[in-house]
């Protein structure tokens, strides 16, 4: 890589940061969704570890943490993120309970049979459902749950445009059957599954981007990196409204049974 291309890679990734630390959530979702997706896990105590891989600012964590007891550690790769994350537990008041640290969900820093529940929202495609599922199961106690969100078909068939546009983007996506047979492939009990309103999109997550959006078009005025970030940003929307009843996102929540 030249130094040209480096230090153009390295704008787009600070720029890419900057831009969603300027949000709650970096993904779609909401609160009511993830009390939704608590309400399935049974075994919480204030003596349970759980842990939130790809936190980002923490949005879901700190909904979490108010309706859990016990300890949670937020996992993100990115450091601004996790600052963002542990000031935003100082100011709810959890910091003695709830803990931001870097780090990566393919090398995790808990011990086997560690941890109650594992949370995840929005972040297991980056090292893959199935491979997530399956290298995070032995970090759970027997009797533990995963709680992910998983982007879905909602159909066998689909326009080529958005079928081009999601090989593209992470072809591990899949039919819903077929995430609940991975599920259980993996060693979990299926415990429950169910489809994010579209308002975790629209309202939770394109709105507030649009925000940021014009935010950082002022704000980078003439700079075509931006420009381009910005333009794409809109076609994902655009492909969302057009597309929606082929995908979307899906909770699923599975059991550790033995
Ligand atoms: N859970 C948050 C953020 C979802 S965005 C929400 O729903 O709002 C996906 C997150 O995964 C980003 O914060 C990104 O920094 C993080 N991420 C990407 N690769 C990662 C990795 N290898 N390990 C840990 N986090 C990672």
């Amino acid at each position: 890589m030249s130094n040209e291309n480096k230090t153009i890679h390295e704008f787009d990734f600070n720029l890419i940061c900057e831009f969603f630390s300027n949000m709650k959530r970096q993904g779609p979702g909401s609160p009511e969704v993830t009390l939704k997706a608590l309400g399935f896990v049974d075994n919480l105590t204030e003596q349970s570890r759980v842990a939130d891989l790809g936190c980002g600012t923490g949005g879901q964590t700190m909904t979490l943490a108010q309706h859990t007891r016990g300890k949670i550690t937020g996992l993100d790769l990115f450091p601004d993120f996790i600052n963002i994350f542990n000031r935003n537990a100082r100011r709810l008041g959890l910091q003695d309970r709830v803990k931001g640290i870097v780090g990566s969900m393919d090398n995790l820093p808990f011990q086997h049979g560690e941890l109650d529940l594992i949370w995840s929202e929005g972040a297991i495609y980056n090292i893959g459902f199935e491979r997530g599922l399956n290298e995070w199961r032995k970090y759970l106690k027997t009797g533990g749950y995963i709680a992910v969100t998983e982007s879905s078909w909602f159909t066998d068939e689909r326009p080529v445009e958005i079928n081009n546009f999601w090989m593209n983007a992470y072809p591990e996506i899949d039919t819903i059957p077929h995430q609940i047979a991975k599920i259980h492939e993996a060693g979990y009990l299926p415990v429950a599954t169910f489809v994010l309103p579209e308002n975790c999109w629209t309202e939770h997550y394109f709105a507030p981007k649009v925000a940021v959006q014009e935010m950082f078009l002022d704000k980078y005025a003439g700079n075509k990196t931006v420009e381009e970030f910005v333009r794409l940003q809109y076609h994902e929307e655009e492909l969302y409204r057009k597309y929606k009843k082929f995908y979307g996102y899906v909770f699923f929540i599975a059991k550790k049974i033995e």
